[in-house]
């Protein structure tokens, strides 16, 4: 086919990104008197509407007619333009993960920034003493206003923002507002660049006051020589920070982001998303009183994400602190990047720009030639395999911080033959006694929420199934419900058999409502706390249950992976874990890595503040490597059994993989775009390893039929070159009725 180009005298031609499922970027006019600069937001008819889009670049000619190429509308001049540096980030992205370029530069922008209403940049705000605030004798304020003391006593140290004083105290608003009005409080326009205090050298007082760094903790030889390593790197660097949970990561973030603070560069500092909670935001602020630090993630407004954003871009924001999405926030003097937890889950997106934030922020550290540090105490695999093979610098910490602060004791409790009470065994409860009459806090984890996972009929065996998808309907006794986790169907519990019209249904399985019912059968003088995704759905729920474990009114915590994760509950002495058995037999290769990672961070929450931690795994396989190397706090040891298998089967991270899925409502058509796919990835006859299409893990979901097909290869540049050839030949086939998506570097099954 012939193209022919038609050259549009003195009409430049820009090219522009759209939020539309079509790889190409869209040619328009910009008419005379109208200058657009690269990276700058414009407002464009597309079809009947208009829509907002991104300059991307120039061009001469168009393959469009003349008369059919259409001008810019608007040009959007009210936040500066997207650097070219983060649009190549953003091409790189939609080539890798074979997503169409304009869909992945808009989705990168907050929400705002998308719509066609200009952005009105608010000032930042400073508070200081006035003259009278400063004259003030305190005693006039009422002793009872103790928010109101704290702001005072706060603002004798200096001016703060608004963020800031909100670290002090939820309610720092409402008490601002009342010194504003008694006009012992005035606010100024944020012009002033942060001070940067250094931090105070060996022999000097290490307590002297140091307004960018707040209370400077003396560093391990271990943690100091890992600062070190990253400080002395010049230009890219990829560090895997391995260590044992509370060996002190933290610190030495906090020193390594001191360090860029005091050269004026920013930090990118990636989160998992269930730890952003304002606690991790208020420490970091703690420490770095002066700096300005944002936070980005979902909980954020669109306002506040999009006020966030760009006091990023404009560079006055110092640290960046945010869940995956925050990889794409603009940051003109970018000098380190942090990823911690990096095996998390919850860096890779599972809709729409399939990325994995931690793998988009190792290529964005290596375009800047900056610093990246990736921390965990169980790396995943691909990382662990990277640092053992010289592509990452590997930083060990191998002892706990606090000097008091010992490795919790690990054992297994062997259930093969065990009479189990609910699911919980007589050891377990004798340790629950024991730490009840002593005072002290347990943790029993188990990752199934509601009170049993299926009800079965004892006369026929009928289970309760979900109508719309192939899982099974939970019981949850609390409101007497039926209810599919997998698609939110519910239903009220029969009161006899749907198939038999027997009237025995007995719950099969445990979930935490059941075993929180059993502890309180067993113990009712205990209190005992819930804490799953049904417990803590309504805002704010999950606050104030830290606050009571914080403030010891609670004995018992039962809960699922919710609490397994970075928190920090000093009178925790005992964890027991019920029924980790199913990930030693999961289909998903993955499972038993997850397993491990889990079991050790939830291990991790036991003996953090000098009391010795006790763990009791409950196991039908207590002699499986898996538990042998959590008993032994040896994750090296377990990586290399899994290494070695992978290595075996060909898999992750010896093999890059791509992943197809396709749903949709009639099973065939599902079937049948599949089985195409896969035809004509082997007509290419590409060095690529092509499996069988497969039902999904959860086959049938919603009503929706789910379907996959595996593509692997040991390289990922041929991989990438299958992709190129393989993607258009999928676009062109028909798939009215479905969806499907490519999913690069696939971490669920
Ligand atoms: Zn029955
Ligand atoms: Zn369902």
């Amino acid at each position: 086919m012939s193209t022919q180009f038609y050259c549009l005298k003195n009409m430049p031609i820009v090219r522009i990104a759209l939020d539309v499922p079509l790889p190409t970027l869209f040619d328009y006019t910009v008419a005379e008197g109208i200058a657009v600069a690269v990276g700058q937001r414009v407002l464009v008819p597309f079809g009947r509407k208009q829509m907002m889009g991104v300059m991307m670049e120039c061009a001469v000619e168009t393959e469009l007619a003349a008369e059919r190429i259409k001008p810019v509308l608007h040009v959007l001049d009210d936040v500066p333009p997207l650097s070219e540096e983060l649009l190549k980030l953003l091409r790189f992205c939609s080539d890798y993960y074979h997503h169409p370029l304009g869909a992945t530069v808009l989705s990168a922008l907050p929400a705002r920034l998308r719509s066609s209403q200009p952005v009105a940049v608010k000032e930042a705000l400073l508070y200081a003493l006035s003259s009278s605030g400063r004259a003030l004798d305190m005693s006039l304020v009422p002793r009872r206003k103790v928010v109101q003391h704290l702001i005072l006593a706060a603002l004798q140290q200096g001016s703060l923002n608004n963020a800031q004083l909100r670290a002090l105290s939820p309610s720092a608003p409402t008490a601002l507002k009342a010194l504003l009005q008694a006009g012992w409080v005035e606010s100024m326009a944020h012009t002033r660049s942060p001070l940067l205090n250094p931090l105070p050298r060996a022999g000097e007082d290490a307590n002297a006051k140091s307004h960018i760094f707040n209370g400077a903790h003396t560093l391990t030889a271990e943690q100091q020589q890992a600062v070190d390593a990253v400080t002395q790197t010049n230009g890219y660097g990829c560090f895997l920070l391995h260590g044992i949970t509370g060996s002190g990561k933290t610190e030495i973030y906090v020193h390594l982001m001191h360090e860029v603070l005091r050269r004026g560069g920013q930090i990118l500092l990636l989160v998992p998303e269930i730890n952003l909670t304002p606690q991790l935001e208020n420490y970091f602020r703690s420490r770095f009183p002066e700096a300005d630090l944002v936070s980005l993630h979902s909980g954020l407004n669109d306002g506040a994400r999009a006020q966030n954003w760009l006091r990023a871009q404009s560079g006055q924001a110092r640290i960046v602190l945010g869940t995956r999405l925050a990889v794409f926030t603009p940051l003109p003097q970018l000098a380190l990047i942090i990823v911690d937890e990096e095996h998390d889950a919850s860096f890779k997106q599972q809709d729409g720009l399939r990325y994995s934030a931690r793998d988009v922020a190792i290529f964005r550290a290596n375009q800047r030639k900056v610093a990246i540090v990736l921390g965990s105490a169980t790396p995943s695999l691909e990382s662990y395999y990277n640092a053992q093979s010289g592509r990452y610098r590997l930083l060990k910490l191998t002892q706990r911080a606090a000097a008091l602060a010992q490795l919790p004791t690990v054992r297994c409790i062997n259930t093969e033959n065990a009479v189990l009470y609910h699911g919980i065994s007589e050891q377990l409860l004798a340790a629950l006694e024991q730490r009840l009459s002593s005072g002290e806090q347990s943790l029993v984890f188990i990752n199934r929420r509601g009170y049993a996972p299926v009800l079965m009929c004892t006369a026929c065996g009928w289970l309760s199934g979900c109508s719309n998808c192939a899982g099974k309907l939970v019981l949850h006794l609390k409101d007497r419900r039926l209810r599919c986790h997998h698609c939110g169907h519910q239903e009220r519990v029969p009161h006899a058999c749907p198939s038999c019209g027997n009237a025995d249904l007995q719950p099969v399985g445990i979930g935490t409502q059941r075993v929180e019912s059993a502890l309180q059968e067993r113990f009712p003088q205990a209190r005992i706390l819930r804490v799953d995704r049904d417990s803590t759905r309504n805002k704010g729920a999950w606050q104030a249950m830290r606050q009571q474990i914080h403030d010891d009114e609670v004995d018992i915590l039962v809960g699922t992976q919710m609490l397994a994760k970075g928190h920090d509950f000093p009178n925790l002495t005992l964890v027991g874990v019920l029924n980790p058995d199913g990930a030693l037999y999961s289909s998903d290769f993955r499972a038993s890595e997850k397993l491990f990672a889990q079991m050790a961070q939830v291990a991790g929450r036991a003996g953090r503040a000098g009391k010795p931690g006790e763990v009791l795994i409950q196991t039908a396989f207590p002699d499986h490597p898996l538990f042998r190397a959590l008993r032994e706090h040896d994750y090296d040891a377990w990586a290399k059994i899994l290494l070695a298998e992978r290595e075996a089967a060909g898999f992750p991270p010896f093999v890059y993989q791509v992943l197809l899925r396709a749903e949709g409502k009639q099973e065939s058509e599902v079937y049948n775009f599949l089985q195409r796919s896969r035809k004509a990835a082997v007509e290419l006859a590409l060095p690529v390893e092509i499996y069988g299409v497969v039902p999904a893990a959860m086959p049938r979901r919603a009503n929706h039929f789910l379907a996959q097909l595996l593509v692997q290869c040991e390289s990922r540049k041929l991989l990438q070159q299958f992709l190129r050839v393989w993607h258009p030949l999928l676009d062109a086939l028909p798939a009215q009725k479905l969806r499907w998506s490519l999913d690069i570097d696939p971490l669920e099954f």
